[in-house]
C-alpha cells in the first residue's frame, strides 16, 4: 500500500523546482491500494508543487448539429440519439469519469478553481492566472501559460495518450484543429480549437527519453517532462513528418482528417 508520504517522497525524487506549475494526469487504480485514496494523491500534489492543474473535461455537454463547416471529422445530423442525452454545462458539473477520480477530486479540492470552457475545463489550486488564460476559441491556452512559467507535465500511472499538452503542441505546430459544439445555459455554443485524436501519442515516448524523469511508486510509473522539452520534441516530430503521432485506426475520423489536410497542402 502507498500513502501520502510515499507520493511526497516520490515527487521530491523527480527534482522539479517546486515553484514551477504542473499539469497532472492520474490513474489512481494504477497505484494499487492507496491509503486515503485520491485525496492523498491530491494533498501530495498540492503540497509538493506551487500550482497544479488537471483536466476536468465534460464531453457529455457535446451535441452534433445538423450542418456545419466541412472537413470537421464529424457526421452532421448523426447526433439525434446522443443529443437527447447531452447535458447542459454548469460550473459544478463533475468531470467525466474517464478523467479519473483524482481529476474530479481536484475540482472539489479546498481552494480549487475551475476554468469555464463547457467541454475542456481545467481545475487547479493556486492556478487562477493559468486557468484564466483559457478562452472559448483557444481552450488549451492554460498550457501556454504553463510553458511561459517553466511548467511540467506529470503522468501518474498513465501514458502519453492522456497527455493533453501534446494537443497544444499540435496546435503550435500548425496541425488541423476542429470545431465541436456544447450545450450551455445560453444555448448551443461553438467550440473551435478542438484538438484531434490522442490514441497515437505514446509514439512520442522514445523521443522524450533524454528529458524524461521517472520514478516507480506502488507498482506504477510516475513520469515528469518539462513543457519546453515536450514542445520542442513534438513540434520537431510534426515538422519532420506532418502525420507524426496520428493513430493507426483506419476509421479514425480526426486522424484521417489531419492526413487529408496534410495532402491538401
Ligand atoms: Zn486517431
Amino acid at each position: 500500500m502507498v500513502a501520502y508520504r510515499d507520493f511526497i517522497t516520490g515527487f521530491r525524487k523527480l527534482d522539479i523546482d517546486p515553484s514551477c506549475p504542473v499539469v497532472a494526469h492520474a490513474s489512481l487504480a494504477a497505484f494499487g491500494e492507496v491509503h486515503g485514496g485520491a485525496g492523498s494523491v491530491l494533498d501530495a500534489l498540492v503540497s509538493a508543487f506551487n500550482a497544479v492543474i488537471m483536466p476536468t473535461f465534460t464531453y457529455k455537454t457535446m451535441v452534433i448539429p445538423e450542418v456545419g463547416p466541412p472537413d470537421n471529422a464529424l457526421v452532421y445530423g448523426s447526433g439525434k440519439d446522443t443529443n437527447r442525452v447531452a447535458e447542459i454545462y454548469h460550473p459544478g458539473m463533475p468531470a467525466d469519469t474517464m478523467m479519473g477520480v483524482v481529476a474530479e477530486g481536484m475540482r472539489t479540492q479546498a481552494g480549487a478553481q475551475r476554468s469555464s470552457h463547457p467541454i475542456l475545463s481545467f481545475a487547479g489550486v493556486n492556478a487562477a492566472e493559468i486557468l484564466d488564460a483559457q478562452t472559448i476559441d483557444q481552450p488549451l491556452l492554460p498550457i501556454q501559460r504553463l510553458i511561459d512559467d517553466e511548467g511540467w507535465v506529470l503522468l501518474l500511472g498513465v501514458d502519453h495518450t492522456v497527455n493533453t499538452s501534446i494537443h497544444f503542441c499540435e496546435h503550435l505546430a500548425g496541425r488541423k484543429q476542429f470545431i465541436r459544439w456544447a450545450l450551455t445555459s445560453g444555448g448551443v455554443v461553438p467550440c473551435p480549437g478542438f484538438p484531434g485524436c490522442s490514441e497515437g501519442f505514446e509514439a512520442v515516448a522514445p523521443h522524450l527519453e533524454p528529458d524524461i524523469r521517472r520514478i516507480e511508486l506502488g507498482g506504477a510509473i510516475v513520469q515528469a517532462i518539462q513543457l519546453v522539452s515536450l514542445v520542442e520534441t513534438v513540434c520537431g516530430m510534426i515538422k519532420r513528418d506532418p502525420c507524426a503521432l496520428l493513430c493507426e485506426r483506419e476509421d479514425c475520423e480526426r486522424c484521417n482528417a489531419v492526413r487529408a489536410s496534410v495532402i491538401a497542402l
